[in-house]
């Protein structure tokens, strides 16, 4: 079974504006400072609530000099988190306090949300609910507990067409069709606290997306455990997908699939999750590495940025 989003990985340009951005602005928690590690020489940041829980997690690839990304058909055109229903008036006060362009409120489906980009133009959606979350906030936040993101609401994945992406979430992933607004679709992964709204934006007549800085790169389906992957993999496998192997993450295991549209799909484990190479309380202060690039670690200090979390936890 999938138990909606594990975690949403985008790509950005300067890493020390992403962390100010997610961090002081929205009030997420670095919750792991990391390498790529397929590419070692870029950073890995992850973002989450205070203890990293799968469902809020939010990841970048920070390529320094990076061009911004083109956006259009077969990418995720939207990531939208859920912050609580009388928060609205905050989030417009914060947001334009920072100069940030807001669009709405507005109404889709039965939710209230506001849209604006991040520093890259990667495109963020707030959405007003009171859904149950096991969210837990982080201390330092420069926002305040009853107004902070809780964890992601869903994202959109903007297609040329429905048909064989509709198939792939329908009949192989077990999601839920729940209702059509224009050209938009809208369907449902996981239940209560895990629950993630995933909209199919049908626009065939935009040119293909080009991904660089502001671009989503994948979006995470969360599963339990290695057993269960393995089940998804073979089933994947079953119906003519390609699958990648299993994929060591350190803080997660991963399966990666071209979804038809050309979302690209990761299948992500639960365990063992991020509090296995640093205590909750220490989580994001320090260059993590797995075992295999710890031989490295003095070149990649060099090669690095130097990123600084101090100033951006004043922000707010
Ligand atoms: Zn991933």
């Amino acid at each position: 079974m999938i138990n909606g989003i594990h975690h949403i990985t985008a790509l950005a340009s300067d890493p020390q504006r992403n962390l100010d951005y997610y961090v002081g602005v929205l009030g997420l928690r670095l919750v792991k400072r990391t390498v790529n590690f397929d590419a070692p020489d870029v950073y890995h940041l992850y973002y989450g609530d205070e203890i990293g829980q799968p469902g809020t997690i939010l990841t970048f690839f920070p390529f320094p000099d990076a061009v911004r990304g083109k956006h259009g058909i077969g990418e995720i055109s939207a990531v939208a988190f859920q912050a609580p229903r009388g928060s609205l008036e905050f989030w417009v006060e914060r947001l334009s306090r920072y100069g940030i362009h807001i669009d709405g409120p507005f109404r889709r489906f039965d939710d209230e949300l506001i849209a604006f980009q991040d520093p890259d133009g990667m495109a963020i959606e707030l959405v007003f609910s009171d859904s149950q979350s096991s969210y837990r906030h982080w201390s330092d936040s420069p926002v305040p507990a009853e107004f902070a993101i809780r964890r992601f609401h869903g994202a959109t994945l903007q297609l040329g067409s429905r048909n064989e992406t509709d198939d792939v979430l329908q009949e192989t992933l077990k999601f839920r069709f729940t209702g059509q607004n224009d050209n938009r679709f809208r369907y449902l992964i996981g239940s209560n606290e895990s629950e993630a709204a995933i909209d199919l934006l049908i626009n065939p007549t935009l040119p293909r997306a080009r991904q660089s800085a502001g671009s989503v790169h994948h979006i995470a389906w969360r599963v339990t455990n290695e057993a269960s992957q393995q089940q998804w993999r073979e089933r994947l496998i079953g119906v003519g997908m390609h699958p990648t192997e299993m994929l060591d993450r350190q803080y997660f295991q991963s399966v990666y699939f071209r979804e038809p549209g050309g979302v690209l799909f990761e299948i992500a484990t639960d365990s063992p999750g991020f509090a296995i190479d640093e205590q909750v309380e220490k989580l994001g202060t320090e260059l993590k590495l797995p075992p295999w690039l710890e031989p490295e670690r003095l070149k990649l200090e060099r090669i690095l940025p130097p990123i600084d979390l101090k100033n951006t936890c004043l922000v707010g």
